[in-house]
Order: C-alpha cells, then structure tokens, then sequence
C-alpha cells in the first residue's frame, strides 16, 4: 500500500529504536521497537534540499514541514486543519510579574480543542497509507476525541477507552464522531490494559502514545513552528505540561533536526525544557528528584487536569534525557493552583486555557520564587487545549 519512496514527499529514512538504535522498517505498521519494547523514533534525510525558503508558499498548517513527517503520498493526508497556532504575548501578565518576554502558544485552538489533534492527524494518516482497518486507544480524553474525529474523516473505525470520571464533553464529542466508546474505574493505564483485552486479535491499530511511531511526528511539529513564529530565535525557556511526554520529546527532536536542517546554528542555545506536572500524579517529577528510581510502579490519583493523569509514561527514558540535555527541570502543580492559574490567565488575558496550560504558568511563578527562572529570561508556555471541555471539573470557582 505504501507508495515507492522515490516519489515521496517525505525524507523519512528509518525508524531507530529509542534505547539500542536498532532500524525498523517504516513502510509496514510498527508498534514500540521489538529488540527493546521501547518507543521508535522516525528518522529522516536532513542533507538534502529541504529549506527555510520552501516554507514561504506553504498552508499554514503543521502540514507545512511535509518533508520532515513521515507520510509518503499526501493522499492519505488526514486533515482538519491542525497546527500553526498563534504564540500570544501575554503583556499584561508579564508586567504584573516583571517579565519582557511572556509568550504562549495557545495550542487550544486546534481542532478537537487540543495539541492531540497534531498527534492523532498524523497517526491516522499513517494508519491509512499503511492499510489499518481500525483504530483504538486508550486516552484520559482529549486523544479519545482526536482520534474519533480523524478517524471519522478517515473512514476508520474508532474504538476509544476512556476513565469514567472524564468530563462529559470528552465522551459525548467522541459519540457525535461515531466512536465506540468504553468507560473504565480507573486511570489511562487500566485502560490501556482494557485496550489490550479488546484487541487481542490484533485487528485494530493501538495508537496508545508512543507505542505507535507517529502521534510524536505530529507533536514534534509544535518545535518547528516555535522556531519559525519567533523568526528563528528561540526562548530561553519552555515549559510544557508533561503527561505521557510526546510533546516535549517531540519538541526536542524537532529542534535536534533543525541544527541537522541547518536552520539552527550548531552552537544555537537552546531552550530549558520543563515538565510541568500534576503535584497528584508526579511520576516523572518523583524520578527526576531521585525520590524513585523509576516511575514503572507509580500510583497516581485523578486530577482534574486529565492529560495529566499518566502514572506510568513509556516515554519516561526519554523525558528524562530531554530535561538533562537540556538543563531543564520537573516541577509539580497542586489542583488549587492550577484553578488560580486558570483564574489568572482568564481575568488578565482573555484566554480560557486547559488546566494543564494553567499550569505551566503556575510553574512560572514557583520557578520565579526559586530563582531558577530570571524575568528578563524569554519565557514560552505551552497551553495544550482549550478549557471548554473541563467546565465540570473546575464550574463556579471562578
Ligand atoms: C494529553 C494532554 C497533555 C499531556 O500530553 P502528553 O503528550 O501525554 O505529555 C497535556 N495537556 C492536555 C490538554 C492534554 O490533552
Ligand atoms: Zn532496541
């Protein structure tokens, strides 16, 4: 099914297992690597003639960087317009606490609501040129509903698990999409164990994150357009709220990839990278502070920021190198602060943003108080979805 390569609009080369670099083949469906069981990265040509210039005509979607993903013929290309979201400064909240240089990428406006839509539209287009029959993930809400939607634009079947608790306008966009929908007592690992009940034939592809090579390409795209919408100057530093953590390793390896590019210079500084977590499921945060030496036994409790409910993220390997190359660092955020984030960001800049992107914006605020982040620094944070979908988790504490 897949189209010859030399016709491709893609540069991708191979996928390499993340722990022992082992290639995999990209033209058949892969999951997580099978020397290892760890998440494949997708690899790319990136000598060749692929330059800033090329972006000058291009749609202003994350389909713009084409020869940077992975899928090899643009009719399989499964769209609803995800991606080039706008970088907000945040003026008023920057002269409230002295900073010059506050900005915000607002990824709330995408399609479904949320940066899943990056990840979801390219692991949908892959299912598709790769001949998938269906697909199935397990999800703490805004995946579920991406990957109804694109599914629903793809004509593929969507089985979608999610916890029982997750808000209302999770289940009911993902049945307005015509998705099946299983609710589970318990956080995205019981579901995950549940998507591996359903599917233990095989017939549908689990597009769980990071265990498909993919839902990353589409995250990674949130680097190249950073990059781009700052005119290729980058801030000092990010700060991302970190579930199963595709976006910050896929916004790390895009800016790996732009060095290669020569679109960053080799001696280019770039951004500390953090990870913002809920202080109700920290894993990585635990791990990074030594309090555990891995996070393959964490407990986590519900938070009312969804996305971040993750106790175990297959990716942690793979944060944790983003947070050490990076100098950056992992922070937690309790539930109340993240509703006074919520707050703030509303009254001072007319934003309704995800108690995830609360977060990070809270994060600031501690990091300040810490000394570890200086006012002059150019801050970015990254508002992952929209606050419509988590009214009853947050209703009348305005
Ligand atoms: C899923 C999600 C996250 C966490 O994303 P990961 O890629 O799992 O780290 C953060 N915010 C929102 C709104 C999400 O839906
Ligand atoms: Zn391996």
């Amino acid at each position: 099914m897949a189209t010859p390569v030399e016709t491709s609009i893609s540069s991708i080369t191979t996928l390499t297992c993340s722990r022992c670099g082992q290639p995999h083949d990209f033209e058949v469906q892969q999951r997580v690597s099978s020397c290892c069981a760890m998440p494949l990265l997708a690899q790319y040509d990136l000598s060749g003639t692929f330059s800033k210039k090329d972006l000058q005509n291009r749609e202003g979607t994350m389909w713009r960087y084409q020869e940077v993903l992975p899928v090899l013929d643009n009719k399989f290309k499964v769209s609803l317009g995800e991606g080039f979201t706008p970088i907000l400064d945040f003026k008023n909240l920057g002269s409230i606490y002295g900073f010059a240089n506050l900005f915000l990428k607002d990824e709330g406006k995408n399609p479904t609501g949320s940066f899943k839509a990056r990840g979801l539209s390219m692991a949908i287009s892959k299912a598709l040129e790769l001949g998938a029959e269906g697909c199935i993930i397990p999800t703490a809400g805004n995946a579920g509903v991406a990957m109804a939607a694109y599914c629903a634009k793809a004509n593929l079947p969507a089985v979608v698990v999610m916890p029982r608790h997750t808000p209302k306008a999770f289940k009911e966009e993902c049945y307005w999409y015509g998705a099946e929908i299983h609710l589970i007592d318990g956080l995205i690992n019981d579901c995950a164990a549940e998507v591996r009940h359903l599917n233990q034939d095989n017939q549908l592809l689990d597009v769980s994150t990071l265990k498909e090579p993919y839902r990353l390409e589409g995250k990674k795209t949130m680097g190249y357009e950073i990059a781009e919408q700052l005119n290729w100057t980058l801030p000092d530093v990010i700060l991302y709220p970190a579930g199963g953590g595709t976006g910050l390793i896929g916004i790390w390896k895009a800016f790996q990839e732009m060095i290669a590019l020569g679109w960053l210079k080799d001696n280019v500084r770039l951004p500390r990278m953090v990870a913002v977590q809920a202080e109700n499921c920290r894993p990585l945060v635990d791990t990074f502070l030594g309090l555990q030496e891995h996070s393959q036994n964490y407990k986590g409790l519900p938070t009312l920021a969804n996305g971040l409910a993750v106790p175990r993220p297959l990716g942690e390997p793979l944060m944790l190198q983003v947070l050490a190359q990076s100098g950056g660092t992992a922070i937690s955020i309790t539930e109340d602060e993240m509703v006074e984030g919520v707050r703030e960001i509303g009254r001072k800049e007319g934003l309704f943003v995800a108690p995830e992107g609360a977060a990070t914006w809270m994060a600031v605020c501690k990091l300040l108080k810490q000394g570890w982040l200086k006012p002059e620094e150019k801050v970015l944070l990254l508002n992952t979805g929209s606050g419509q979908k988590y009214m009853e988790n947050i209703e009348g504490r305005y």
